[in-house]
């Protein structure tokens, strides 16, 4: 007799012997008309959906955001407003390793939000970097390349990275951080989130702000070495998602400050720099942080892959009061991390329960594969077209309220050199020479010189100029970690002889060693 916890065929019906395939006699061979093990095999042949191709490890919980402050004059974001809570899911991940990749890799970490708001889904989809390797979208793809296996080897290439590096010194800022203690935090917990692009807030009179968000680690900064790295990498390859996941089912709740800084809309043109120039951040004496809230992870996923692999995250994902910015790598993702979601998960990636806003949603797409809305989408069944009569009948209209303000824009049409008129080693020399200490230093000294172990002397040359732009001291202290490093007894025992036209690779095994970075 059927009952509520009865094992059924994806069609519903009873299942009746889940043990023994249906064969012509006891020794024959099967039955095709074995439904249920044909739909087994099926099922478990498709179990894998594509990998991302970037942040494939990821680890992620559910949470809440809280607003203590009032920046309303900033922004009419309902989720943003003084008492606002709003529902959450987190994502954090590595950048380069496939999805079996050890977690305690030297890597960026992405750090991606999506907040569930009155308003509609509001995706956040930052690093835990404020800054980033490359500034204009053309070479997103070949930076991405570089941090991917070779081609014919089939493992990562040092001389890959650092070739592309030393060739692209706004990549400079970015490698300082993954080669310092904040390459290799402990767990996601002790490592902040930075929204990293310039966004905007609008507010109800119409006005605009730049922002740049911020959420800071109410865990500590704890960072681990590369030697301690290996060691733990020796033990558990699963260690981000271990403390994690045990941290919140021990009911530790971890929290992030939110903060961000702000800048009028036409500020941006009398400043000095580039404001939407995602390589640089907005200097803390000129653009003081602004206290917002906080967000608390609370509740770990019931599936893992129901809501953390098919999670999909985009910057498209805005809510009236906060929108975009001109920079050039922003406007690219919005484009490229929705597509991704398509090719990955399928065109109705928005209607698998976690990405599936909190409301009732009414528009004018129409089918397509796994469709799976139902009811009447458009709100009036005749109203399957836009215009029509129907606006009084149920059928879905604009809400022109959620418009943003419009934004002036000047200038030529053209291809502007991206390399030209931008200052890549100020802020690296503020960060290495102001801001960390000297045993930060000597860490970053020795993770860089190690990283570069086997690369081609032209390159590393090539990459020593720029580090001695930024000072003598930061070319000084890596190249006699990189000396050191290419004499090593380990250097020396996974090292082959190579052809001098064939680029260097390593085996890559030595997780804490190799640079792995990016988004
Ligand atoms: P500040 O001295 O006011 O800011 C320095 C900031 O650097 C700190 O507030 C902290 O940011 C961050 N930081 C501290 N230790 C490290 C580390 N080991 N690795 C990376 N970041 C660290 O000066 P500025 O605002 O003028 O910035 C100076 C440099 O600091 C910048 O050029 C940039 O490299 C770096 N930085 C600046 C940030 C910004 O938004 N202005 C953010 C992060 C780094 P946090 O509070 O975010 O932890």
């Amino acid at each position: 007799m059927a009952d509520r916890n009865t094992l059924r065929t994806t069609a519903g019906a009873p299942w009746p012997n889940n043990q023994d395939s249906l064969s012509a006699g006891e020794r024959g061979p099967l039955l095709l008309q074995d439904y249920q093990l044909i739909e087994k095999l099926a099922h478990q042949n498709r179990e894998r959906i594509p990998e991302r191709t970037v942040h494939a490890k990821g680890w992620g919980a559910h949470g809440k955001l809280v607003i203590t402050e009032d920046i309303s004059k900033y922004t009419k974001a309902k989720c943003l407003q003084k008492g606002a809570e709003t529902p959450m899911l987190a994502r954090f991940s590595t950048v380069a390793g496939e999805q079996g990749a050890a977690d305690h890799e030297r890597d960026v970490r992405g750090f991606a939000l999506k907040f569930y708001t009155e308003d509609g889904n509001w995706d956040l989809v930052g690093n835990n970097t404020p800054v980033f390797f490359v500034r204009d979208p053309y070479k997103f793809p070949d930076f991405i390349h570089t941090q991917k296996r070779h081609p014919k080897t089939n493992m990562r290439s040092p001389t890959a990275m650092f070739d592309f590096w030393s060739l692209s010194p706004e990549a400079l800022h970015q490698v300082t951080i993954l080669m310092s203690d904040r390459g290799l935090p402990q767990s996601p917990m002790h490592m902040n989130g930075y929204g990293s692009h310039t966004f905007s807030f609008w507010n109800d009179a119409g006005e605009r702000y730049w922002v740049k968000f911020h959420f800071k680690t109410q865990q500590g900064h704890d960072f681990y070495t590369n030697e301690e790295a290996e060691k733990i990498i020796g033990k558990t390859r699963e260690g981000y998602q271990e403390r994690l996941f045990n941290t919140i089912e021990e009911g530790k709740y971890p929290r992030w400050k939110f903060q961000v800084q702000i800048m009028p809309e036409l500020d941006a043109e009398k400043c000095d720099f580039n404001p939407f120039d995602l390589t640089k951040v907005w200097p803390h004496d000129q653009f003081p942080m602004i206290d917002v809230g906080y967000f608390e992870l609370n509740r770990n996923a019931d599936n893992y892959f129901a809501e953390i692999e098919n999670a999909a995250f985009s910057p498209s994902n805005i809510v009236p009061g906060i929108s975009f910015s001109p920079d050039k790598m922003l406007q690219a993702r919005i484009f490229s991390y929705a597509d991704a979601h398509r090719y990955r998960l399928g065109t109705h990636y928005e209607t698998i329960p976690v990405n599936r806003p909190r409301m009732e949603v009414l528009n004018y797409h129409k089918d397509g594969t796994m469709n799976v809305y139902g009811g009447v989408r458009t709100g009036n069944e005749n109203a399957y077209y836009e215009p029509n009569s129907y606006g009084d009948q149920g059928a879905a209209v604009e809400d022109r309220g959620a418009q943003e303000p419009p934004l002036k824009i000047s200038g030529d049409a053209a291809r502007f050199d991206h390399r030209v008129g931008y200052d890549d080693y100020s802020q690296v020399r503020a960060l290495v020479m102001k801001v960390m200490d000297e045993p930060q230093r000597q860490r970053l000294y020795k993770n860089m010189g190690g990283a570069m172990a086997g690369i081609p002397t032209e390159i590393a040359e090539r990459w020593f100029g720029h580090l001695r732009q930024v000072h003598p001291d930061y070319e000084a202290g890596v190249r006699a970690a990189w000396m050191e490093a290419n004499q090593s007894e380990e250097y020396m025992a996974n090292s082959h002889p190579v052809t001098d036209d064939t680029p260097q690779q390593t085996s890559g095994n030595n997780a804490g060693d190799q640079p792995q970075a990016a988004e």
